[in-house]
């Protein structure tokens, strides 16, 4: 097994005068150090040796001969700008024995041409945050970018202060971004930028299909031609993906802080994990970045500000949407293409929303008392602001006690729950619509509550990474080098949906919620 890399990455260096990446050399690991190793993920690629031994990372590092910065471009809170990877390298694609590929990226890996006078580095605990919240993120389900390792470097990194320098190494099928195309629509010729944007929705297509493999025989992918019903299919393709990756992050209260479109991934992933957090108390206008002080990525806008998104990824597209290049027709199908994509969005939502509460939606659709649990429970979460997670934990413990208590199968009524239940009705709505919730349940069928039940327990995760835990971690482990609670945490993190034990004893908000908290991008 070795390295390589695609044409379409090297194309935009030999086709035009525009420049699309940028060939660097590896970093040098000798005098590094493994500060964290995600040993799943390296069984997966199928990379043998002991990863402790800087040797041996140094010897797989080296064997990819071109690592390269990308270029790439982006709106950044609206506003276009030409970006690339500044403290990033791409050291090749890397396929594993069952023929699945990755690209392997270093992130901190020092200045690039694209650093705009940037260190190009990381420090330690920014780079194990992102390792957590990534190997988080993949456990509850939600797709993203993976950690495989993180070094510490033997370089001080001046963030306001000295602080201990880190260099991760991510994994994902690809790293191109909406930013991708917005640069190569500027830096390529027409007929270049089409076959060059073939050549990175193909592979994507491939990576979404499982079929992905490279004969590495017959050499490279060949660039495609430009193909109006391939872009369209890749769009609709995306814009499920993505409008599904937004409800995840609802679901699972991810807000990823900073959803400019250089962080979109072409595959529907969550990438650039910088000033993300969770959310405690269900607040839709929480953001915890330092520099989003107008919410514009705020909790509950994610889904509004990746339509926005999702114009900007049509626009590189237009040029490809009908083959006869009629430019009227191409703006037709781009707003059928958007239509399509807001109704996605707003349909994964809605589905989300349903399943927290085991509500299937298929089953449940046209029933109207349904819809007025959902969106009453829904009002109630605005209003009332609960802890998100203990909400829905405190609701299944609800039906359960409920299945207990009642296994005559006759309807409940408040009462009856009220001496049932034990806990803080804090995060409960009132008694009246749980008594609603539960008999509506008990009147659709025998196996409804226990198929309920379980619907709840595979959506509401028992375990989130809270940012108070997280920090806790990451000073524990930068400030004091023990790394017990990291592997406590990360060890949890792996089956977050798991009732009972570690998970719920860890699952507790702060006494002051998330108040003050604050993230940053950069550091
Ligand atoms: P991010 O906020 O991580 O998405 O970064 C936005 C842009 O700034 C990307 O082009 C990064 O590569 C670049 N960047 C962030 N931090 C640094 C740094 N310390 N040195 C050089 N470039 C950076
Ligand atoms: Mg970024």
């Amino acid at each position: 097994m070795s390295f390589w890399r695609s044409d379409y990455w090297a194309l935009g260096q030999t086709l035009s005068s525009g420049r699309l990446g940028a060939d660097m050399p590896s970093p040098d690991l000798s005098a590094m150090r493994l500060a964290s190793l995600n040993h799943a993920l390296q069984e997966e690629l199928g990379l043998v040796g002991d990863l402790k031994e800087m040797n041996t990372v140094s010897e797989w590092v080296l064997d990819a001969s071109q690592p390269m910065a990308m270029a790439y471009a982006g709106h950044q809170y609206g506003h276009f700008t030409m970006l690339g990877d500044g403290r990033a390298l791409l050291l090749g694609e890397w396929q594993n024995d069952l023929g699945i590929c990755y690209d392997v990226h270093l992130k901190g890996s020092g200045p690039t041409p694209f650093a705009r006078g940037g260190d190009g580095l990381a420090t330690l605990r920014a780079m194990l945050r992102e390792f957590m919240i990534s190997e988080a993120l993949h456990g509850l389900g939600v797709p993203t970018t993976r950690s495989l390792m993180v070094l510490e470097t033997p370089f001080k990194v001046w963030r306001d202060v000295d602080q201990r320098g880190g260099l991760l190494f991510r994994t994902a099928p690809h790293h191109g971004r909406i930013g991708t195309l917005e640069y190569a629509i500027r830096a390529l010729s027409p007929e270049n930028y089409a076959r060059y944007t073939m050549a990175i929705l193909d592979r994507t297509t491939r990576c979404w299909s499982g079929t992905s493999s490279i004969d590495q025989e017959q050499g490279l992918y060949t660039l495609g031609n430009s193909d109006p019903d391939g872009v369209r299919s890749f769009f609709e393709e995306w814009s499920k993906r993505q409008a599904e990756l937004v409800a995840h992050w609802m679901r699972v209260g991810f807000v990823h802080g900073v959803l400019n479109t250089d962080n979109i991934s072409l595959l529907g992933i969550t990438m650039d994990l910088g000033p993300c957090a969770f959310v405690n108390s269900y607040d839709l206008n929480r953001s915890f970045s330092s520099i989003d002080s107008h919410g514009r990525y705020a909790w509950g806008r994610q889904s509004e500000i990746m339509e926005w998104n999702a114009g900007v990824l049509l626009s590189c597209l237009l040029p490809l949407l009908d083959g006869d290049q009629k430019e009227t027709r191409a703006m037709m199908i781009a707003k059928e293409l958007f239509q399509q994509y807001r109704d996605f969005s707003k349909q994964a939502l809605e589905c989300m929303q349903w399943m927290k509460l085991g509500l299937d939606p298929q089953r449940f659709q046209s029933n109207k008392e349904a819809h007025s649990l959902v969106s009453n429970w829904q009002a109630w979460l605005v209003q009332a602001r609960p802890d998100y997670y203990l909400a829905y934990l405190n609701l299944e413990d609800k039906i359960q006690q409920a299945m207990q208590l009642d296994s005559e199968a006759h309807l409940v009524d408040g009462l009856e729950l009220e001496s049932a239940w034990t806990i803080s009705q804090d995060d409960l709505p009132s008694k009246a619509w749980v008594a609603q919730w539960i008999n509506f349940l008990k009147k659709a069928g025998e196996d409804a509550c226990q198929d309920a039940l379980s619907l709840m327990q595979s959506q509401n995760p028992n375990l989130i990474p809270r940012n108070h835990l997280v920090e806790n971690v990451l000073d524990q482990m930068v400030l004091y080098n023990n790394d017990a609670d990291w592997d406590e945490l990360m060890a949890a993190m792996r089956e977050p949906y798991q009732r009972g034990g570690l998970n719920r004893r860890l699952n507790q908000p702060p006494p002051l919620s998330d108040a003050g908290y604050c993230t940053f991008c950069g550091t």
